[in-house]
């Protein structure tokens, strides 16, 4: 077994992380974190952005789908819901705009994406399920790719249903999502019934085999000090409630 110290600011990282109007960011994410989208202007997380061109190129959807909005600074999220109260109301505002600091698009790990098709709507893009679309909600999963705001699941992710934004969890968690029709409130509040001291979550997905479990941050530094397997592959993610999801590759 290895130990492995991992700090309050090591927790407020990771694919999992949730943002939401309960859970607001809980620290901004460092400017070198953060990568143009097949240089274009729109910034995502590194990794995101790595594995969405990744996406891109294996179905060939760069010329037929455009990226609309990517990371967001706190000052254009308050710029975004300001001129959205002035343009569209309050009631519309509520629905698909997120307040200033509970965007998901502030985390690097969400990004909205259009159909190349005039007129392109900033707020609402145009995004349907079939055609070129539908293809990339078909293979999206299996690069780790989720639809964060599905229909049906409103009144637990709290804003509207949203076809055109898409969020970055990775593998194999978008798949586990996909087979229990989690969102990812639903997914996290699952994961946490799995605790370190056990029994963890066994999966297979993609025919490879995955031990997850949730680990509480205990220290009253919110720290969090992990035995891990010292031969195992594993990854590590802060979920902004309290914890962090712990991914092994068996
Ligand atoms: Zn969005």
């Amino acid at each position: 077994m290895k130990t492995l110290l991992l700090t309050r600011s090591d927790l407020n990282r990771g694919s999992l992380l949730l943002v939401n109007a309960r859970h607001p960011l809980p620290e901004s994410v460092a400017p070198e974190r953060l990568t143009p989208f097949f240089g274009s202007g729109v910034l995502l997380e590194r990794r995101t952005a790595l594995v969405l061109e990744n996406l891109f190129t294996a179905i060939g959807c760069g010329a037929s789908l455009i990226p609309v909005s990517g990371y967001r600074t706190l000052a254009e999220q308050k710029q975004i819901y300001a001129s959205s109260l002035a343009e569209n109301g309050e009631e519309f505002t509520r629905k698909y705009v997120a307040l200033p600091d509970c965007s998901e698009h502030q985390t690097g790990l969400a990004i909205d994406l259009a159909l190349n098709r005039e007129p392109i709507d900033f707020i609402r893009p145009s995004f349907p399920e079939d055609g070129i679309c539908g293809l990339f909600r078909e293979k999206m999963i299996s690069y780790g790719f989720i639809e964060r705001y599905p229909e049906g699941k409103e009144d637990i992710t709290g804003i509207a249903a949203e076809p055109w934004h898409f969020r970055y969890v990775g593998l194999p968690h978008a798949a586990i999502m996909k087979l229990h029709g989690f969102c990812l409130e639903e997914y996290l509040d699952y994961l946490s019934h799995f605790p370190a001291e056990g029994p963890h979550l066994e999966i297979t997905i993609q025919n490879k085999s995955f031990e997850i479990f949730y680990q509480k941050a205990e220290a009253s530094d919110g720290s969090v000090l992990l035995s891990l397997p010292s031969t195992l592959p594993f990854q590590v993610s802060g979920t902004n409630t309290d914890g962090c999801v712990v991914t092994l590759w068996r």
